[in-house]
């Protein structure tokens, strides 16, 4: 069974500890948290024991290091994560407003992240692996739009899969460049990850039942469609399956939705049935929100299990 393999940024996350709106006065934070979603993806495959590798670049610093540590500690090949000496991790400071929203101070700019290139070892990692999952947010770093592209034949070719968690801004869908890029991976999804208003930016389609159907016959195989506090729902040829969501107090909603992907993905390729997959998956998400941090609530099956045999179900 090949490796699931993620390309994209690795950062790190430091927050503020009271409630407020920006950072224009001075904080009291807390960090550095490893982050950046395709690391929170990986973390949490390595986590469920699955074969994992990460194609991603850090700087030669600390913060490079904390996330190199926990990923190698959770069980995911890091031999493709380039390390630059002459750029920095990037990070993210992040202060929860009194109304749930969120500002962010974002340093990427420059940052080690923007250099993720196709190098010998990344190479490597691609050529062996037996899923490749996408995520929007690196699509815009154009050696990684090229790695994903040259990837996905050569991996179909083999019998591999590959499935995709647009993780969107908004502007990328309204660059030209940008869509195309979402459109050529869709067509090429076998396991598609929308979360709230994506599956009409995707399909172009405003009613649920009406998207679903466009995307399934453009050629997607399976739709997890994540619902927040909700739950999630399954769509495939045969039809719908929905899981309600478990009931816990959000802390920091923050990796949610990639600690998710990564268990809804582990558990199907285990050949898990649709329902126990979405159940995982839903507990796994609802684990990463009632901890601060975005990778400190990736979750190992027996955690999952204790998790769900103890946690309530909200209403259907
Ligand atoms: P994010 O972008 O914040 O990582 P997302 O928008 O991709 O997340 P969500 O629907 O917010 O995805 O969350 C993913 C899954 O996590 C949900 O389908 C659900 O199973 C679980 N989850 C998220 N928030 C909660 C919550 N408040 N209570 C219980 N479960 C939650």
């Amino acid at each position: 069974e090949g490796k699931i393999v993620t390309i994209g940024e690795i950062l790190v996350e430091i927050m503020a500890t009271t409630l407020g709106h920006g950072f224009l006065e001075a904080q009291t934070l807390i960090g550095p948290f490893p982050s950046g979603a395709p690391a929170i993806f990986i973390d949490q495959v390595g986590k469920l024991g699955h074969p994992a590798a990460i194609v991603s670049a850090v700087g030669d610093d600390d913060f490079g290091t904390v996330n190199l540590d926990r990923l190698k500690q959770d069980g995911v090949d890091v031999s493709a994560v380039a390390i630059h000496p002459g750029a920095a991790t990037g990070s993210a400071f992040v202060r929860y407003r009194p109304d749930g929203g969120r500002d962010f101070v974002f340093n990427m700019r420059d940052s080690a992240a923007g250099r993720i290139d196709a190098t010998p070892e990344a190479q490597a990692v691609l050529a062996e692996a037996g899923h490749l999952h996408v995520m929007g947010s690196g699509l815009p770093v154009p050696a990684v739009f090229g790695m994903v592209s040259a990837s996905i034949p050569a991996i179909k070719a083999r019998g591999g899969t590959v499935s995709f968690d647009p993780n969107i801004r908004v502007e990328m869908l309204r660059d030209p460049a940008g869509k195309a890029a979402f459109q050529t991976v869709l067509a090429a999804t076998d396991l598609f990850l929308p979360s709230g208003e994506e599956l009409s930016l995707f399909s172009g389609e405003a009613d649920e039942g009406r998207a679903i159907a466009a995307l399934l016959d453009a050629g997607v195989q399976e739709i997890v469609l994540k619902r927040g506090k909700a739950g999630a729902s399954h769509f495939d040829r045969n039809g719908r399956t929905d899981v309600p969501g478990f009931v816990v107090e959000e802390i920091d909603p923050t990796g949610a939705g990639d600690s998710f992907g990564a268990t809804f993905l582990v558990a199907r390729r285990l050949g898990k049935p649709v329902e126990d997959c979405l159940r995982y998956a839903n507990a796994a998400g609802a684990r990463t929100v009632t901890v601060k941090g975005p990778m400190e609530g990736t979750s190992s099956f027996a955690e999952l299990d204790a998790f769900i045999a103890a946690t309530p179900v909200g209403a259907a």
